[in-house]
Formats: structure tokens, C-alpha cells, sequence
């Protein structure tokens, strides 16, 4: 059972929370759990296969954010059922088939259409998530993106990384902001619910920059938030960047601190899907905090609680 909001404007701030959590959004929606399963649909990526780029974003190692169950080649079928046969004995009964791989709207029209409807069509699946680039997005897939979500909940990701040009020329995007924000207008006139991806941290801006993000943010008429921090993951060109001249990253205290600050800067509409990055250990190399996500989330509660900071605090 549900402890009362923290704040009456924050809907889905409860439990102790002090922000919008995206896990009371699910629960309300679906009146149940409900579980993400990944999937590699064989995407390939634009910054990657020599139409943008070949070396890809600097910090950018797929392997990073593949499905766990590791399955790429698979059908979509395959990849659903094993997830579902995963998520099922834990107890999970409604799941969102979630194309992360990649860029996942970076196809024909027709190969998308195909993997996205097997998706859909599995049982138990309640919805579909589709993570992209926001240059990845012709007329015609807008087309298919509004038909998809007549047909199911459809929520699209899309990578933005930075509102400043300086950091996405930095980041070697192979995209300036205006483009973004083109798509996430585009997508809102569509009445799809869009995730924007940000990344804190970036040596290319100053903490108060990556506070006036937040300002700058709020503009988009965007539903969700996803939050990493700036982590270095190996075999990227920021891997080896960072080992010839090292880059200064966030220790523990000052990413709860500047996080903290970052969302009470927030309106109080946007939700919350995820506050920090969460890279496989194996793969990162800085910085290591040896912390579980269950402690970094219980964590930044009890700082903002401290300091009385709260989602919307500084929004004017
Ligand atoms: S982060 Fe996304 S857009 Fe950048 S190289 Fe990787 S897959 Fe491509």
C-alpha cells in the first residue's frame, strides 16, 4: 500500500520520495507491476556505420546497455519469451517490450513495422518503448510511431544528452539541440509520451550550466526523465581521452549533491525514470562508487530530505 504523497503537486512522489518516480506512474497506469524487457532489435546506428560517423559517441559502448539476457540475433519472439519466462518467476505479470539497443527507429519503415508488431503481439506485453537518436525520425516513421500508439501504450526515448551544442559537438552526437527539440514537438503533437535522456557531468559545462539545463528542459513538452551520470565504460574513445589526460568526474557526495539541486530545479510534471547510470561493473572504468542502486536511491532521499530539497523547489 501507497504512504501519502510527499507533495501534493508531485503526484507520483510517494513513499518518501521527493520527486516523481516512475514506478507509482507504471503502477497507477497498469493498476500492477510492471517489467521492462530489453531488446536488441539489430538496430545499427548512423554515428556508427559511416552515414554521420564510424567511431560513435565518445562515450558509447553498446554492450553497456544491452538486454542481460543476451540474445541478440534472436527473433523478437525469442527475445520476449525469454524475458518473459525471466520476469514471470519473479512475479511480474505486465511487461513493456523495450527496443534499447542501438538506434531503434534507424530501419525501413517496413523492418520497424515488423519488429515492433511481433513485440506488441506477445502476450502480456501492455507496451512498447522505442530508444532513438532525435535525427532518426522521417515523416513516415512518425507515421508508423502515431498508428503504434493507437494500437498499445508506446513511450519513445530520445537521446539528448546536453542542451548545449558545445557538449553534443563534444560528445561527437553528430546533432545540435534544434533537432532535438524538432522531434520531442513532433512526437507531443502526436500525443506520444516522450523520454528525454540527459547526461550530467560533462567536463564541457559548468555546475551552473548543467543546473540551467534543468531551466531549459522544463520547455519540452516532454513527460519523462532518465538522468546519468557521466561514467567512463571501456573500449570508447572516452576510455582513452580519460586515460592520457583524466577527466574529472563526480564522486558519490557531489553527484548526490549536484542531482539533488538538478531536480529541484525540475517542474513538478516531469517523472522520474531514472536519477544515475548504472553500467555493468565489468565494463566501468571511472567512476566507481561501489554502491547498490537500492543504497544510491535510499541515499539521495534521505539528502534531499536533509537539506529540504524537493522536485520543483526552484522552478519558477
Ligand atoms: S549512443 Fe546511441 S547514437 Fe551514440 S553511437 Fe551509441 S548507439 Fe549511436
Amino acid at each position: 500500500m501507497f504512504i501519502k504523497y510527499y507533495n501534493p503537486n508531485l503526484h507520483y512522489a510517494q513513499n518518501g520520495f521527493r520527486y516523481n518516480n516512475y514506478t507509482y506512474f507504471l503502477k497507477e497506469k497498469f493498476g500492477d507491476r510492471v517489467q521492462r524487457i530489453s531488446i536488441d532489435g539489430g538496430f545499427t546506428c548512423p554515428n556508427r556505420d559511416g552515414t554521420k560517423g564510424t567511431s560513435g559517441c565518445i562515450y558509447c559502448n553498446n554492450r553497456s546497455f544491452s538486454p542481460f539476457i543476451k540474445l541478440k540475433n534472436h527473433s523478437i519472439k525469442s527475445q520476449v519469451t525469454a524475458g518473459f519466462n525471466y520476469f514471470h518467476k519473479l512475479n511480474a505479470t505486465k511487461f513493456i517490450a523495450y527496443f534499447q539497443s542501438h538506434t531503434n527507429t534507424y530501419a525501413p519503415v517496413k523492418k520497424l513495422r515488423e519488429k515492433y508488431f511481433d513485440a506488441i503481439n506477445f502476450q502480456n506485453i501492455v507496451g512498447l518503448a522505442i530508444s532513438t537518436r532525435p535525427d532518426c525520425l522521417s515523416d513516415k516513421i512518425f507515421e508508423l510511431l502515431e498508428e503504434l500508439n493507437k494500437k498499445t501504450y508506446l513511450n519513445v526515448e530520445i537521446g539528448i544528452e546536453s542542451v548545449y551544442d558545445k557538449s553534443l559537438k563534444w560528445m561527437n552526437r553528430k546533432h545540435d539541440y534544434q533537432t532535438t527539440v524538432k522531434a520531442i514537438e513532433k512526437l507531443n503533437e502526436l500525443e506520444i509520451d516522450v523520454t528525454g535522456h540527459i547526461i550530467l557531468g560533462l567536463p564541457t559545462e559548468t555546475q551552473n550550466e548543467m543546473l540551467g539545463m534543468a531551466k531549459e528542459l522544463n520547455k519540452l513538452p516532454m513527460k519523462f526523465l532518465k538522468i546519468h551520470h557521466l561514467q567512463v565504460i571501456k573500449n570508447t574513445p572516452l576510455a582513452t581521452i580519460h586515460k592520457n589526460n583524466p577527466i574529472k568526474l563526480f564522486d558519490y557526495d557531489e553527484y548526490l549533491k549536484i542531482l539533488s539541486n538538478f531536480i529541484s530545479h525540475l517542474k513538478s510534471e516531469i517523472i522520474l525514470q531514472r536519477v544515475f547510470s548504472d553500467s555493468p561493473i565489468d565494463l566501468l572504468i571511472d567512476p566507481i562508487w561501489d554502491k547498490k542502486s537500492p543504497e544510491i536511491i535510499m541515499d539521495l532521499q534521505k539528502f534531499m530530505r536533509d537539506n529540504d530539497l524537493f522536485q520543483g523547489k526552484y522552478y519558477l
